[in-house]
């Protein structure tokens, strides 16, 4: 056993080097984990935001996509990570599904993770294949219960925002689709496109250029009011789903043991990435805003995250769809 005063000079220094090291973060190259696809929505909005961090922080922010199993794979590679600041998480609310959706999860969402800030909350959109048949959602709901066991519904895997929207969006219309698991909504998007899937929920980041361009056919929005970019768009509350209103949050995160002075100096870096005009107007193009600054902060994410594992349980375990 080491002796005692040796131990205690050692702890010091491990501290003091400690201390040093957020004082001089970053000095390397940062990687930001995406648990789904590149290409993809959630995949967007870390770019987005990664290039502008980077700026600030004069180190490059690498974005990491590492998909598989509705975003769990990717934020279980993060809460292995080492706590020094170096490796992020950017996840959308599915990191409070999956808490209820998965009865066996590698990591716990409440104490894994050390908290940087929210980022956006971006709307869905319920959008199918160009040639699909109804020409409006009440058709749409219509035909889909009509004809479910016939259809498919694409998504990112249990626990994403495609699988808690279409989740929601079956249970309202009391029907069950033939759902596909992707990596991520960027290759489920190509399929849609090229017709071999049918339907999709996803969000406007990766829905709203193929909606504008005619390649995709819209329905719906999960959103309480209508969208400014599709005023024509109904939302689902208004014909009759009022179940089916969901936003989807975003936030960053830090393995837990992060130095808390890190977790701010990110925290920062996000505040004036989402002040950032360019960001702002990047994200109006897609249907979204940056949150305000008092926001992008860890206090905020962290009840953010615990409000929403509350607000989702409930729901996940009256419609009974888990994942082992
Ligand atoms: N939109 C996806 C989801 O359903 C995630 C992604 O591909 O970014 O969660």
């Amino acid at each position: 056993m080491a002796h005692p005063k040796l131990a205690a000079a050692l702890a010091v220094a491990l501290t003091l080097a400690g201390a040093a090291s957020a004082q001089d973060y970053p000095t390397r190259q940062i990687t930001m984990v995406v648990p789904f696809s590149a290409g993809g929505p959630t995949d967007t909005v870390a770019r987005l935001v990664a290039e502008r961090m980077s700026g600030d922080l004069g180190q490059q922010i690498v974005v990491e996509n590492v998909g598989g199993a509705g975003g769990t794979l990717g934020a279980g590679q993060v809460a292995k990570a080492a706590p020094d600041g170096y490796t992020l998480l950017l996840q959308h609310i599915g990191m409070a599904t999956s808490a209820t959706l998965y009865r066996k999860l590698a990591y716990d969402p409440l104490t894994a993770f050390d908290y940087v800030g929210l980022v956006t909350e971006v709307p869905m959109v319920v959008v199918a294949r160009k040639d699909f048949e109804p020409a409006d959602f009440k058709g749409f709901t219509a035909y889909v219960k009509e004809n479910a066991d016939k259809l498919t519904l694409a998504n990112a895997g249990i626990g994403s925002a495609s699988h808690l929207c279409g989740m929601l969006l079956m249970q309202a219309l009391q029907a069950q689709l033939v759902t596909v698991p992707y990596k991520g909504t960027g290759p489920a998007m190509t399929d849609l496109l090229g017709g071999q899937t049918d339907i999709m929920c996803d969000q406007t980041t990766n829905t709203t250029q193929q909606i504008k361009g005619g390649t995709i056919k819209a329905y719906a929005t999960t959103t309480a009011e209508r969208l400014p970019l599709f005023p024509d768009l109904p939302t689902a509350t208004e014909d009759g789903l009022p179940a089916l209103q969901v936003g989807i949050w975003h936030g960053i995160y830090t393995p837990a043991g992060t130095a808390p002075e890190i977790n701010e100096r990110l925290s920062q870096s996000l505040q004036k990435a989402l002040a950032d005009p360019g960001v702002t107007k990047a994200m109006a193009d897609l249907g979204t805003a940056p949150e305000p600054a008092e926001n992008a902060t860890p206090a905020a994410l962290k009840a953010k995250l615990g409000a929403e594992i509350a607000r989702w349980q409930p729901v996940i375990e009256s419609a009974g769809v888990y994942a082992d």
